[in-house]
């Protein structure tokens, strides 16, 4: 690809038609990842480069993650920027594009052996939505003075083609996420339980579920007050996620109460999973830092009693979520602090049908 000029200069009709067929993919609403895959692989086919990538700003504004990747280098890891690393961390602090010819003769370029392919040249283009920078997208060529100016325009459409397909994204994670602890909220439960039960069936994989109840909860509010309890909350969610898997769905079902989906775990792996979380916090005070109006410094020891239940391969998803319910009752009742599991429900037993009112729900 050692030429300057572009394919597109050579087949502006080429280009046209890519566009437009990857404006008529856009509008279908595929899944955020085919998207940005269609994006990048949109722009290989219209632009000298050889690997695109998109990269997504995380919800802290601390990292690049990648998003979508096309072209060389696909058997290596991608690599996580940070705003300010490299030309890419340097479009996104800077919101401007980026076009270099040389990446030898430029010195914010972050040369990395891993990274699985030659660049020399690269484009740049920042992701902007109302004004603020949410991602970028980059191609790179081996090659030095690859891209033309008209290059640079084109990834800067194809940047901007990709700003509503990830703000539709966001408002649908907004709308099913708990502000409060970034969990998934109530909303999201059963259909998600649903899906992961279907998933299970097709794949004959396992699938279990925790259901964690924080120890009187309500004396944390009574002696500290509500804010520190709703840090209590956070802090909370964040120890679990730092014990669970990516595939492990956390959700916030209410007040101080967490359903833990967990795909493809048996029952063994699903108790020491959630005997790991309640021993953390048996024996982890959690601590309340940097919260300004409330006391910094404050050591809370907060217990958690869990309820482990796996799918019996038959049972609908409220009856699951009832089964775990029951034995998180059963934790309350033979002392607080602990993990019980749930028995498997006898074939053709009332907990099999969803119609089961055995145990109310969230009443403890
Ligand atoms: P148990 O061990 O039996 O579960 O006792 P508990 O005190 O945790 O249970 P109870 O159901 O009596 O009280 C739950 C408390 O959780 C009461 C409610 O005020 C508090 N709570 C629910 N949602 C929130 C919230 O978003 N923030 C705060 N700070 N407190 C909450
Ligand atoms: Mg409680
Ligand atoms: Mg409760």
């Amino acid at each position: 690809m050692a030429n300057s000029t572009s394919k597109v200069d050579s087949e502006p009709r080429n280009a046209i038609s890519v566009l437009l067929q990857l404006t008529r993919v856009l509008t279908e609403d595929p899944p955020l990842e085919e998207a940005l895959r269609a994006i990048t692989d949109a722009a290989l086919c219209i632009l000298p480069g050889d690997h695109a990538s998109l990269r997504l700003l995380d919800a802290g504004n601390k990292a690049l993650l990648c998003g979508a990747r096309s072209g060389v280098g696909l058997d290596h890891r991608p690599i996580t920027f940070k705003p300010g690393d490299g030309v890419m961390g340097w479009a996104v602090a800077n919101g401007q594009s980026v076009r270099v010819d040389d990446t030898a003769a430029d010195e914010r370029f972050l040369f990395s052996s891993d990274q699985g392919f030659a660049v020399r040249s690269l484009l740049v283009e920042p992701l902007k939505s109302a004004g603020r920078v949410i991602g970028v997208l980059s191609v790179s060529a081996a090659a030095p003075h690859a891209f033309s100016d008209e290059d640079q325009l084109l990834c800067r459409l194809l940047a901007n083609c990709s700003v509503p397909p990830n703000e539709r994204a966001r408002l649908e994670r907004l709308a099913m996420t708990d502000d409060m602890t970034l969990a998934y909220n109530v909303r999201y439960m059963m259909p998600r339980l649903k899906e992961e039960i279907e998933r299970a069936r097709r794949n004959g994989l396992p699938l279990s579920v925790a259901l964690m109840d924080l120890d009187h909860f309500k004396n944390v509010n009574d002696a500290y007050g509500h804010a520190v309890g709703d840090h209590v909350l956070r802090l909370f969610a964040n120890e679990v996620r730092s014990h669970v898997r990516r595939i492990d769905v956390l959700v916030r079902r209410g007040g101080e109460e967490f359903l833990l989906i967990m795909p493809q775990t048996g029952t063994d792996q699903a108790r020491a999973m959630a005997d790991r979380i309640r021993q953390t916090l048996a024996e982890n005070p959690l601590r309340i830092e940097d919260e300004g109006d409330i006391d910094d410094g404050l050591s809370i020891h907060q217990t958690v009693s869990i309820g482990v239940a796996t799918w019996d391969g038959a049972e609908q998803a409220e009856a699951l979520e009832r089964r775990a319910d029951a034995a998180m009752y059963a934790s309350k009742t033979s002392g607080r602090d602990r993990v019980s599991v749930a028995p498997l429900p006898l074939p053709g037993s009332l907990a099999r049908q969803s119609e089961d009112l055995s145990l109310p729900r969230g009443t403890w």
